[in-house]
């Protein structure tokens, strides 16, 4: 599998939090070196991986969309970096590895109901950099998968966390709160029973805070439209969004 995207049908690991290579070894309380683990996670991900080009415009739409939702969350924050990559794989797929890096897939964008939906899933990420998911070690009881070099750490406890700050932030960003709820759902309808099960508990705990309910029309940007329009052009076989 060198040279290709391993294992890429990433179910357990559905936009999960710690996608991290080498976290194990980590100090306990040094957030620092979650940024140095990024780094040296991305850089696997970009000699191995087929990413999207920086001056892609799909690349850049995410890369616009994701920086609105960091900034909307934290105003202080504006003098830094996040870094968005867009691979091209059909699988519905995102995940962050720390230092404010994230990475999700063409087939995400293409399956998602709109653009608060795909704005949720960024939101659920930015949100376990914001958590401080990155700065400790994985937790003794998570689940480990691996993906060719890179591991992928999985804590249901801190999944539910990571929902519960996206809601918020979608709200700050002015998108629909409701969203977070309704890609959990549209991710578990295509996942195997293991992992809908986990999306479903995560989907239990926002019902229970009231978070469940969406906004009958979420908006989608023409930048968005656009983006997905060219992924699905790409296509030799049309794929299914979530309704
Ligand atoms: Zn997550």
């Amino acid at each position: 599998m060198e040279g290709t995207l391993p294992g890429l049908v990433l179910t357990a690991g559905l936009f999960s939090g710690g996608f991290i290579g080498d976290l194990l070894g980590g100090n306990g309380t040094d957030c620092r070196q979650s940024d140095a683990r990024g780094a040296r996670t991305m850089q696997t991900i970009v000699e191995e991986w087929p990413l999207r080009y920086a001056a892609d415009p799909v690349r850049r739409y995410v890369r616009d969309l994701g920086t609105t939702l960091a900034q909307a969350a934290d105003p202080s924050g504006a003098g830094l970096e996040w870094r968005f990559f867009v691979v091209r794989n059909l699988e519905p797929t995102a995940f962050a590895v720390g230092g404010r890096r994230f990475v999700i897939s063409d087939g995400l964008i293409a399956y998602v109901r709109n653009e608060s939906d795909l704005a949720a899933v960024l939101a659920h990420e930015i949100a376990h950099e914001r958590l401080g998911h990155f700065c400790g070690d994985a937790q003794p009881g998570s689940a480990r998968v691996h993906y060719g070099s890179i591991v992928q750490h999985f804590d249901l406890e801190m999944e539910k966390a990571a929902d519960l700050e996206a809601v918020g932030l979608l709200a700050m960003a002015g998108f629909d709160p409701g969203s977070m709820y309704q890609v959990l759902r549209c991710l578990a309808e295509r996942s195997d029973a293991s992992s809908s099960n986990q999306l479903y508990q995560r989907m239990r705990a926002l019902e229970v805070l009231g978070s469940g309910a969406s906004a009958p029309n979420g908006r989608s940007s023409a930048e968005f439209q656009a983006s997905r329009r060219s992924i699905l052009e790409d296509l030799d076989t049309p794929i299914r969004s979530c309704r």
